[in-house]
């Protein structure tokens, strides 16, 4: 099985309320071969939410408690966004997946890249924290970019 990103899905659970339907996952969900997941809304987060970004470091300087997750306006969402990532981790091993495909650029699902930070559409190499989570558990992430069918 495999999980992948609800947004990526075509469900509108991104943080305004929008999605990022990618035909390939769609076909593998209509397929019964995945299963959509959101770590923000696991972690508690409804939708639309303020945008989140990292700040001080990447996914794994955030499991490491190096870094924490900031929303736009300035609230500390690290601890929810550590609730998700680990709802996440844990429904990937009930379903058994060894491949998760979640949405690039994400603090949560990013898997190549993140945004910096300053909330000016800079990006800079690093996982999301689902993302770093899960790669520590020997589950392989993939983004959407990678996956060809
Ligand atoms: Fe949810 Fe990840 Fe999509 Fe963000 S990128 S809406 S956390 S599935």
């Amino acid at each position: 099985m495999i999980l992948v990103s609800s947004c990526l899905a075509g469900f509108q659970v991104r943080y305004n309320g929008s999605h990022c339907l990618d035909h390939k996952i769609s076909k593998l969900i209509e397929g019964n071969k995945a299963i959509p997941i959101c770590p923000e809304l696991l972690g508690g987060f409804s939708t639309p939410r303020e945008p989140a970004e990292i700040i001080g470091g990447n996914g794994d300087d955030v499991l490491d408690g190096k870094a924490k997750v900031v929303e736009k306006s300035g609230r500390d969402v690290t601890e929810m966004y550590l609730k998700g990532a680990y709802a996440t981790l844990k429904k990937a091993k009930e379903a058994h997946a060894e491949v998760v495909v979640l949405k690039e650029y994400s603090p949560s699902c990013g898997s190549a890249m993140i945004y910096n930070g300053e909330f000016k559409s800079k990006k800079i190499i690093g996982n999301g924290v689902t993302t770093a989570l899960l790669k520590r558990n020997g589950i392989q992430v993939i983004s959407e970019e990678q996956l060809f069918l």
